[in-house]
């Protein structure tokens, strides 16, 4: 079965860091936004290029963003009841809801949960009031416990926490401050990615005046971060993401994995029948009905290979050969056991993937790989 992605474009505010596509809303563009989706599940005329004769079924629906919580619970339970009519939703579907902690109450999870949703994904980002405002965050520390606390109220326990690493003033004990925080919450997912300096950010044009630790400082905060989570039973399953046994995100997997999706709203990204497509990064134009763009063929043995080294479990002999017909190719092989050699890959019979210390050096050597 594939997944389902809805990008809700919207924020509050706009973090000094972020560049993902997002606008300030009002509450008549959230209702024009949200019948728009509706329409497209139930008409397919944005995606009619892409999706004639593709079996629409989802185990996993996965609100996105932007800051999905800004639509409120009604919005977003009537976008979730569309997609069951339009498509055949699995009954254990994994179904995530991204939260920002600000403005969101007992009520609304409560909402959610009885509609169906099953999994939170909260933006902690660090549990460090100092280094949350830098980031352009106005939750304090309190405002997130009392979200995570209403969110287990309600009864959904599959809970996702995003920390960064890498940002303005961080430091090991800072980071430990943030990580103790997740464990004393027993959330069993953390998502924790490093910041990216992007241009076209508040940032990019302040970064001589951050103070932002160096490359040497971003690993050493990496590695801690990884062994403090492993060892009190969060392991690592991907380069960024961590989870206690039967909590990876079910969603984000697929993208790994390579299998298929749909993203619906600006700027989603969808994989279907062989063809990867795209909307423009353009709420006006998504709500008139401007239709998916293509983007180019997606699938073969490179973006596989790609994608599977992003996961601990690497690429695995067996499951390659099923998909492409054919086994790995020998340069392949000859370049993993040289890395291998380095500590930077494991190597097996069965499967070879990236070691932590090959994580910090990913692009490289995935670059030389393939
Ligand atoms: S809340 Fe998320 S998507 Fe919105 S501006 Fe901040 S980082 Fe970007």
């Amino acid at each position: 079965m594939k997944g389902l992605y809805f990008h809700i474009p919207f924020c509050r505010s706009k973090c000094p860091y972020c560049d993902f596509y997002s606008r300030l809303p009002d509450d008549a563009m959230l209702d024009a936004y949200t019948d728009a989706l509706c329409d497209e599940m139930s008409t397919g005329t944005r995606t009619a290029a892409f999706t004639e004769n593709a079996d629409l079924s989802f185990d996993t629906v996965y609100f996105g963003g932007g800051t999905p919580s800004v639509l409120g619970g009604e919005r977003l339970l009537r976008i979730l009841n569309e997609a069951k009519k339009a498509y055949r939703i699995a009954e254990n579907a994994e179904i995530t809801v991204e939260c920002n902690p600000s403005g969101v109450d007992e009520e609304f999870f409560r909402q959610l949960a009885h509609g169906g949703v099953n999994r939170i994904s909260l933006g902690l980002q660090s549990a460090v009031d100092a280094e949350r405002r830098q980031l352009g965050r106005f939750a304090d520390k309190k405002q997130v416990e009392k979200a995570l606390k209403n969110t287990q109220k309600s009864g959904i326990t599959n809970l996702s926490l995003d920390v960064m690493i890498g940002i303005p003033d961080q430091t090991i004990a800072s980071l430990d401050e943030t990580l103790q925080f997740c464990l004393s919450m027993g959330v069993p997912h953390i998502s924790a990615y490093m910041l990216a300096l992007e241009e076209n950010t508040v940032f990019y044009r302040r970064r001589d005046r951050l103070n932002l630790p160096d490359e040497d400082a971003v690993c050493e905060l990496y590695l801690h971060m990884a062994e403090t989570l492993t060892k009190n039973g969060i392991l690592q399953y991907e380069i960024s993401n961590f989870a206690k046994p039967g909590f990876p995100s079910r969603h984000n997997l697929k993208y790994w994995n390579c299998e298929e999706y749909l993203g619906l709203g600006p700027s989603a990204h969808s994989f279907l029948g062989g063809k990867r497509f795209f909307f423009p990064r353009d709420t006006d134009g998504f709500i008139k009905g401007d239709c998916a763009v293509f983007d180019a063929f997606g699938g073969d043995a490179e973006e596989y290979l790609m994608l599977r080294l992003r996961l601990t479990d690497g690429v695995r002999f067996a499951d390659y050969k099923e998909r492409f017909d054919s086994p790995l190719p020998d340069g392949f092989l000859k370049k993993a056991h040289a890395f291998a050699g380095q500590g930077l890959m494991t190597l097996t019979d069965e499967h070879a993937a990236l070691t932590r210390n090959g994580f910090l050096v990913s692009n490289y050597i995935v670059s030389e790989l393939l």
